[in-house]
């Protein structure tokens, strides 16, 4: 924009020298023209001419006839000349025509030079601009950014408390921004402290909670473990009942088989017990019932099983017993209960036992304690058809009569 209004002002610069020139110089060459003075105005002409700033100079007289000439008339598209046309008057009459070619070779060359100054002038002050720029830019944004970011990453403790304070240097946007940073950091540390209170709370109610439930499983496994003893125990006696009877015995008989031993089994059942209760009461009967348990309980190897099936009827699972040792046991069994006199209040009360033995070698069918358990069952019934107070093994009842 600069160098066109530079431009702009040399060409009017140019034009109204040359409207100067050319004026001054019609009016030299009014007498010359008027005497016809062909020499002194050829002499003008080419004086001018050698000027610089004149490259071209013609003068014509009244009817357009040349007087004289000098200098180079360009008339090509890059012309560095511009025509000026002045009449040359005497007294106000018209008398001739100046022609003159001013040239503009020099003020281009000027303005040439002048564009490079132009130009370095601006590339400075666009240097300038910028740098003073970038000096604002440092100060006003780069700086308070930077010191934000570094106030935000060291500020924050191992809590998670903002620490540090951004401090406000400025009351422009940055000193407001700072502000509110701080205002909203103030709020977070009260958030943090609160939310940090709660889970502390949260924890130790959780640390309660767990040693609650530490206390209730162990008490439900103390529960469960008297549940299954329980279901496992007959409530009179405190023997095993028969389903955990049926469980041992399975075990057993399997136990018997891998190693080739014989078990027995030996049912018993008290002998008109009916007559027990009806004579001496309910009571009376389950206080028997309780001391024939005791009773043979204490006379039993440590290994072999007394079981309550229910009833006034028992069983007794002898390991490692063949059929001699398991008759034995059951006739001990037999003539104990026979010599015991069972008391309750002031009442004596003699009862017997009918017994039936079965025997299971290693060759039969060990895992099948049903059939064991029917055999000697069969057993008792045979003793107790056979008159009672006996012991009959499966193996002597003739197989016609079973
Ligand atoms: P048997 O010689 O044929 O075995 O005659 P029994 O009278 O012993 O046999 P029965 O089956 O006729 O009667 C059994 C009785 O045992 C009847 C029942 O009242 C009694 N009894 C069964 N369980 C209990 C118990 O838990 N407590 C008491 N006190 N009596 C019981
Ligand atoms: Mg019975
Ligand atoms: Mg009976």
């Amino acid at each position: 924009m600069a160098l066109e209004q530079e431009k702009v002002n040399t060409l009017q610069e140019i034009n109204q020298r040359g409207s100067d020139i050319s004026r001054f110089v019609a009016k030299s060459l009014s007498y010359s023209v008027v005497g016809y003075d062909y020499h002194t105005i050829q002499l003008l002409v080419d004086e001018i001419t050698l000027s610089e700033d004149i490259s071209y100079a013609r003068v014509t007289n009244q009817k357009g006839s040349l007087m004289a000439e000098s200098g180079v008339k360009e008339t090509d598209f890059a012309s560095t000349q511009v025509l000026f046309t002045e009449d040359i008057k005497l007294n106000s009459e018209v008398v001739g025509k100046l022609e003159l070619g001013l040239s503009t070779a020099k003020t281009i060359k000027n303005l040439e030079e002048k564009k490079y100054t132009v130009l370095q002038r601006e590339v400075l002050i666009v240097f300038l601009i910028a740098l003073g720029e970038l000096l604002a830019l440092s100060f006003f944004i780069i700086r308070p950014v930077r010191m934000m970011s570094k106030t935000l990453v060291a500020g924050v403790d191992e809590n998670g408390h903002i620490v540090n304070k951004i401090p406000i240097v400025s009351r422009d946007e940055f000193g407001q921004l700072a502000e509110s940073f701080n205002i909203l950091s103030d709020r977070l540390n009260d958030v943090n402290l609160k939310l940090q209170s709660k889970i502390e709370l949260a924890d130790k109610q959780l640390v309660a909670t767990n040693q609650q439930l530490r206390i209730q499983s162990e008490e439900l496994k103390v529960i469960n473990d008297n549940f299954k003893k329980l279901s496992n125990t007959d409530d009179l006696t405190g023997l095993c009942n028969r389903r955990h009877f049926e469980e041992l015995m399975y075990n057993e008989l399997e136990t018997a088989r891998r190693h080739g031993d014989s078990n027995s089994v030996i049912i018993f059942d008290i002998d008109y017990f009916k007559n027990v209760n009806d004579t001496y009461g309910h009571p009376c009967g389950d206080s028997v019932l309780r001391d024939v348990s005791t009773l043979l309980k204490e006379r039993m190897r440590k290994t072999d099983f007394l079981c309550r099936l229910g009833g006034e009827e028992f069983v007794v699972l002898c390991k490692r017993a063949e059929k001699e040792s398991a008759m034995k046991i059951a006739e001990d069994m037999r003539k104990t209960v026979e010599g015991t006199q069972f008391t309750f209040a002031e009442s004596v009360i003699n009862i017997t036992i009918s017994l039936g033995v079965a025997t299971m070698g290693p060759d039969d069918k060990f895992n099948d304690p049903d059939l064991a358990y029917r055999q000697a069952d069969q057993a008792v019934y045979f003793s107790k058809k056979n008159g009672r107070n006996c012991s009959t093994h499966f193996n002597d009842i003739k197989s016609d009569i079973r």
